[in-house]
């Protein structure tokens, strides 16, 4: 260990103090403000105590000539100073006549003596007061051509008229004491001082610990704090900065918001560390790939955005796709590669906003534009508002719908092409508003996914069919249902537990269910998807792909999943009599479905012509309108019996 060494008494509190005594070394800390107290004080009672004493000198003691001068210097000197104090730039003029003040008291004090010399005894406030309003190092300079001139008025005051004269002797003990007590103040005046030192210091390390904290404080509260890029204060602030010193009429400012997909996912893989390092990762090569001459923001977890100006007032797709075609976000996480995708979203100003808020709110509809139409970037269009308010609108008369009335379902039968017989059902929503509207689920449903409803949607599907399906089996009519499922369904953990319990409430066989997925499914969320797929089939639900041929064209999931039929999309169906191509894709799918030992149903069959086209071909269960438009419960029942009946005939 270190060994320190003691701290020589003599240099630590004899040299030290002695030089601080004299001035030497010293900081001066008084502000003006403490200056000012400082005169302010001194004069507030010196001037009233001189007074007393001119008015007793003059009227009780008869020593006129010093209650003369005491008035007079206390008024000349005091006043002015008392008047001049109030405004810090005199400073050094109030503490001038302060101290001209008392050296012209002490002085004449010590000269006129007073009443038995009494007079001398005021003289030792001086050095007090010296360094009390100048400080140490002044201080003692007044002192010292103080005590000069005390020295030279007593030995001028035997030739003054109406002067009180002392012995040398005397004198000589004065001019001691009064140099003994200027070292008492001095050290006195430094006693105090190193305690407002102290004081000062203290405070300014506790200003400064205030402030670092504000500064932390500050920084959190504008700042993400996974990758330190400003947040969405922050660029909200800077974007209305930009706007304001925007002064060329030819500029734009570019809002771009970068929207990273699939986040969620990832970030359940990887853990909470794990996903901050990956999002750390994006951040720099975002930084790194759109270059510095715009601002990077994190606003969201799975959102950042970027701010640039640009001379181009028209910033056209071309120019987008140049800048930001590039972008590249692929890491490799524990030796394996991830390829983050995004999608972007832009407003420009001056054209679509000069309201900072405004333009991100912009920039996001436009995102969420690029999203829906499976696009990478898409421009802020001011059409899109008006879907964007019908979206807003839709969703909360949807909301009310769930709790209340408007929403029911119809079903369309579902013929087997080879029997002639009603094998099914498909269960459609139908929703009439509060305004008697009808609104078609190719509307709704998508707000549904979007805004979280499509959970509370579907289980009162799935509750409402069960339901129907338990009254016609018990009437007999031993048909299956078939209920579509949205890919946001699937990503839900509780659907299959959810749909189990239900079967058994209802009393329903799962092999009576058939569950309507899309392919999309297998492309926006292929693992999650996939493995509540596998459960739904594990619990005995049959599973079919709508709409068939329209959205992914990797047929691996054919392979890995039991479905167990194909749903031909109803574009192929209408136009197969037509046209050559949907009949070759038509026959194509039912060869592929039967290899695979699938079963295939065609919808949107509007004519017997179709029909029986698809029967000889090998279809094996119809459904649309040929046979029977989507109907009520009630209707449903009708028609069957008038169906099964007119089989019979
Ligand atoms: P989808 O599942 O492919 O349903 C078939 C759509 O075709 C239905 O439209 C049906 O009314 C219509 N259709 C049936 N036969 C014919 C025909 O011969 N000609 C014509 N032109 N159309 C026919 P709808 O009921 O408007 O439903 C549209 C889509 O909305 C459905 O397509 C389905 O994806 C979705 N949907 C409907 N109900 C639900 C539901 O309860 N849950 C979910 N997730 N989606 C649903
Ligand atoms: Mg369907
Ligand atoms: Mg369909």
């Amino acid at each position: 260990m270190e060994r320190r060494s003691k701290p020589s008494l003599w240099k630590h509190w004899g040299m030290n103090f002695f030089l601080k005594l004299i001035g030497y070394n010293i900081r001066e800390v008084a502000s003006v403000r403490e200056r000012q107290g400082f005169a302010i004080i001194s004069a507030k009672i010196a001037l009233p105590v001189s007074i007393l004493f001119a008015g007793l000198n003059y009227y009780a003691y008869g020593y006129n000539q010093l209650a003369l001068i005491e008035l007079s210097v206390s008024l000349l000197f005091l006043l002015p100073a008392l008047w001049l104090s109030m405004h810090e730039r005199w400073i050094l003029l109030t503490e001038t006549l302060v101290m001209a003040y008392g050296f012209a008291i002490t002085l004449a004090l010590a000269v006129f003596g007073g009443r038995e010399g009494s007079g001398v005894l005021w003289v030792y406030t001086f050095p007090f007061l010296a360094f009390l309003i100048k400080g140490q190092r002044i201080g003692w300079l007044i002192c010292m051509a103080w005590i000069a001139a005390m020295t030279l008025a007593l030995k001028m005051a035997p030739h003054i008229p109406g002067s009180h004269v002392f012995s040398e002797e005397y004198g000589n003990q004065l001019i001691a004491a009064l140099t003994f007590y200027s070292v008492i103040a001095a050290a006195f005046n430094l006693v105090r001082s190193r305690f407002e030192e102290r004081l000062h210091a203290k405070v300014q390390e506790n200003t400064a610990k205030a402030q670092e904290y504000l500064d932390r404080l500050q920084f959190l509260a504008l700042h993400d704090q996974v990758t330190g890029l400003p947040n969405k204060v922050k660029i909200i602030g800077l974007l209305s900065t930009s706007i304001n010193s925007v002064n060329q009429p030819d500029r734009s400012i570019v809002v771009v918001i970068i929207r990273l997909e699939r986040m969620f996912e990832i970030s359940n893989i990887l853990g909470v560390h794990g996903s901050d390092d990956l999002i750390k990762s994006i951040s720099a090569s975002m930084s790194e790939q759109l270059g510095a001459m715009g601002e990077l923001a994190r606003t969201r977890r799975d959102e950042f955005v970027y701010l640039y100006q640009s001379g181009e007032l028209n910033i056209t797709p071309e120019l987008i796709k140049k800048h930001f075609g590039k972008l590249q976000l692929t890491y490799l996480i524990d030796g394996f590669p991830i390829h983050i995708e995004h999608t972007i979203g832009i407003a420009i100003y001056p054209s679509h906003s000069s309201d900072a808020e405004d333009l991100l709110r912009k920039a996001e509809q436009a995102m969420l534009q690029a999203k829906s139409a499976k696009a990478d970037f898409s421009i802020y269009d001011s059409k899109l508002d008006e879907v964007f308010i019908q979206r807003h609108l839709l969703f909360g008369k949807l909301k009310q719908a769930l709790s209340g009335t408007g929403l029911s379902l119809h079903f369309q039968a579902q013929i087997d092409l080879r029997s002639g017989k009603i094998s099914g059902a498909e269960a459609l929503a139908r929703w009439i508003d509060a305004e008697g509207v009808f609104i078609s689920p190719a509307e709704f449903i998508p707000v549904a996914e979007n805004s979280g409803l499509i959970k509370p949607f579907t289980s009162w599907v799935i509750r409402e069919s069960f339901k129907q399906l338990s009254v016609w089996h018990a009437a007999g009519l031993e048909i299956e249902i078939s209920i579509n499922l949205s890919t946001r369904n699937l990503l839900d953990p509780g659907i299959a537990a959810e749909l189990q319990n239900l079967l058994h409430e209802y009393h329903i066989h799962a092999a009576s269910v058939v569950l309507e997925i899309t392919e999309s499914s297998f492309t926006d969320f292929p693992d999650i998807a996939m493995e509540t797929i596998a459960r739904l089939s594990q619990i005995g639900f049959k599973l079919s792909i709508d709409d068939f041929g329209t959205g992914y064209s990797s047929l691996t999931y054919l392979k890995s999943l039991k479905v167990n039929e194909l749903k031909i999309d109803q574009s192929f169906i209408r136009e197969l009599l037509s046209d050559q191509r949907s009949e070759a894709i038509v026959i194509s799918t039912i060869q592929l479905a039967h290899n695979l030992g699938l079963k295939v149903v065609a919808e949107g069959i509007e004519n017997f012509e179709a029909a029986e086209y698809l029967r000889q071909a090998g279809c094996d269960i119809a459904q649309g309108y040929a046979y029977s438009k989507p109907l009520t419960a009630d209707q449903f029942v009708n028609f069957a019996r008038s169906y099964i009946a007119r089989d019979r005939k």
